[in-house]
């Protein structure tokens, strides 16, 4: 993965030095629905070294300097230390959140007869005629049952996005850009500048952080140069 993984067009409004909105792709709508499906232990991770206000990032302490014999055997710290992603998005290597193993890739076996069992064990025993169960049956994951296409992501890639400075997130058209206009009682389209970014590790960073703490997202993360970030 490149440095950069996509860019977007910002409409800025110079007189108050505000993003408007941000007109992007599917990549990055696909990235900002990625953080939600985060576990809360990787963004706590994510955040070990600049740790939130707050007290997940003592709570992960916790369990990171807790003695492994007070962990049940079955367990590991590292389930609630290094939580996997299960969702598959280009953008997720900015987070460096470890990708679970898609089920389509595990592989299972049955006995050579008509008995209703399957196991991920290749030397296992059937339960019901005693046979090895050393058939390897193919999974079929209900996400390739469904996508025909198999485009990866959440969002479909036709569409242009518009992405709100709060982030929310909408279709692109010319009307609710109009409207938007008129809420934010800019009459005067000479205030407004287009600009255009790139998206890479080090914002990829920062837009997590400031959706924890604040509404003005997309103006902290493209334009404020000084890291206001730290101090919060
Ligand atoms: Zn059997």
């Amino acid at each position: 993965m490149t440095n950069s993984m996509t860019s977007l067009k910002l409409l800025v409004n110079k007189r108050d030095r505000k993003i408007v909105f941000a007109e992007v792709n599917k990549d990055f709508v696909d990235f900002l629905f990625y953080i939600l499906t985060l576990p809360i232990g990787a963004i706590t991770k994510l955040f070990a070294k600049e740790p939130l206000a707050g007290s997940l990032g003592d709570l992960y302490q916790s369990i990171e300097n807790l003695n492994d014999m007070y962990v049940l055997q079955s367990k590991t710290k590292d389930t609630v230390l290094n939580p996997k992603s299960s969702t598959n998005v280009p953008g997720q290597d900015l987070l460096l959140v470890p990708k679970d193993l898609p089920p389509v890739d595990r592989k299972f076996y049955k006995c050579a007869y008509h008995c209703k069992y399957v196991t991920d064990d290749p030397k296992g025993v059937c339960p019901g005629c005693r046979n090895s169960m050393s058939y390897e049956v193919a999974y079929v994951s209900t996400e390739a049952a469904k996508d025909t296409v198999n485009e990866v992501g959440f969002v479909k890639g036709v569409v242009t996005y518009m992405v709100m400075d709060d982030l929310v997130v909408k279709p692109m058209s010319t009307i609710s850009t109009i409207t938007l206009l008129n809420k934010l009682s800019i009459k005067d389209v000479c205030v407004l500048e287009e600009k255009e970014v790139q998206f890479g590790m080090e914002e990829g960073l920062k837009l997590p952080k400031a959706s924890l703490v604040c509404k003005n997202v997309l103006t902290r993360v493209f334009l404020d140069s000084e890291d206001h970030l730290e101090i919060i």
